[in-house]
């Protein structure tokens, strides 16, 4: 929802300012899903605005539900015919998290993901991007699914800091206590190692969590998986991280996808000791550990018993490191997986 449009419309039609209000609790607060469903409204202002504003920036094209029920997939269309996928994840019972896209594709091209495949095709509108949340809440209030909404990661399609101003201005938005109001400590940006967007994002965004797509700590291996890494080879990388804890005393979490044979040997695992160790304080670097989705890429997952023992490595040289669950693989929602198929 653009509320600069909705604002022109109102002021167009000669509504007195309050209407914004309401109609601003309808849609966040309430998950009303268009202007026919905020009854406060007058039946010829619900109407008048129906036939100006568009109330959502894209419109429902597909939708997926897990076996296990535990994780959701939209395929949403934009107003120019391309389209995003969306994913709405429930960890644990009374928690929802949904992971949102930031471009349609992505430039960076890393091997394994379904996204990078694609390449790019544009960057999404602010509006765009914090409508994926507002349609997983009108989603929730029309199945009576139990709890709230209120985790957001950005680890959908694309790269967020390579349409850093557009995420920056959705960050405001789903923080913003008049609309989403969302806790910055309840929300997730992941970049595959833009330095440059990293040194902004301490400035701007010190209380919300980043996470790093790692994957490899040797730049040979990572350049080759994330080729961003020819720009921002490791050592850049370590100093960002360096001066992001320093600076924001957060937490960061490092992704790593386990390939097969490509990065999940000893001598990996001791590659990322060294390279956590080097980056802060390790209390305040997370090693997630991700079983790789198979893609139509040539990468095999690593078995679970082969990342436990990985993670025993990471957790013996006194790194903190999970194996990460991973939901919605059947329906091609988890990690690296998002792209319009399925
Ligand atoms: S993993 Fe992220 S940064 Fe890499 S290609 Fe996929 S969407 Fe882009």
């Amino acid at each position: 929802m653009n509320l600069s449009r909705v604002a022109a419309a109102l002021a167009g039609a000669g509504a007195p300012s309050y209407r914004l209000d309401q109609i601003r609790r309808a849609a966040f607060s309430e998950a009303a899903s268009s202007f026919e469903d905020i009854a406060v409204l007058p039946a010829d202002l619900r109407k008048s605005l129906s036939a100006g504003v568009a109330f959502m920036s894209h419109a429902l094209e597909r939708l997926r539900v897990s076996d296990d029920g535990r994780a959701r997939k939209a395929l949403l269309k934009l107003s120019d015919g391309k389209v995003v996928e969306t994913v709405l994840l429930r960890p644990s019972v009374s928690r929802w998290t949904t992971c949102i896209s930031s471009q349609v594709g992505c430039a960076i091209g890393c091997t394994f993901c379904a996204t990078g495949l694609m390449g790019l095709s544009r960057n999404l509108t602010p509006e765009e991007i914090t409508d994926q949340v507002l349609f997983w809440r009108q989603y929730m209030r029309r199945e009576s699914l139990p709890g709230r909404l209120d985790n957001v990661v950005y680890m959908g399609m694309g790269e967020p800091f390579a349409c850093y101003d557009e995420v920056a201005e959705s960050l405001r938005s789903l923080m913003d206590q008049k609309s989403f109001g969302i806790g910055a400590r309840h929300i997730s940006v992941s970049t595959s190692g833009l330095v440059p967007g990293i040194e902004r994002f301490a400035d701007d965004f010190p209380q919300v969590n980043l996470a790093l797509s790692l994957h490899s700590a040797d730049d040979a291996l990572r350049t080759k998986l994330v080729p961003v890494n020819k720009a921002y080879p490791l050592a850049r990388l370590s100093k960002a991280l360096r001066d992001f804890v320093a600076k924001t005393n957060r937490k960061v979490f490092l992704e790593y996808v386990l390939l097969r044979g490509e990065n999940d040997c000893a001598s990996d695992a001791e590659k990322l000791v060294d390279f956590v160790k080097a980056s802060g304080p390790v209390e305040l670097l997370h090693v997630n550990l991700i079983i790789f989705n198979q893609t139509d890429t040539p990468h095999q997952a690593t078995p679970e018993e082969n990342a436990r023992q990985f993670q025993s490595r990471l957790l013996s040289a006194g790194i903190h490191a999970t194996v990460r669950q991973n939901l919605g693989r059947d329906i091609q929602g988890a990690c690296g997986q998002l792209i319009a198929h399925g």
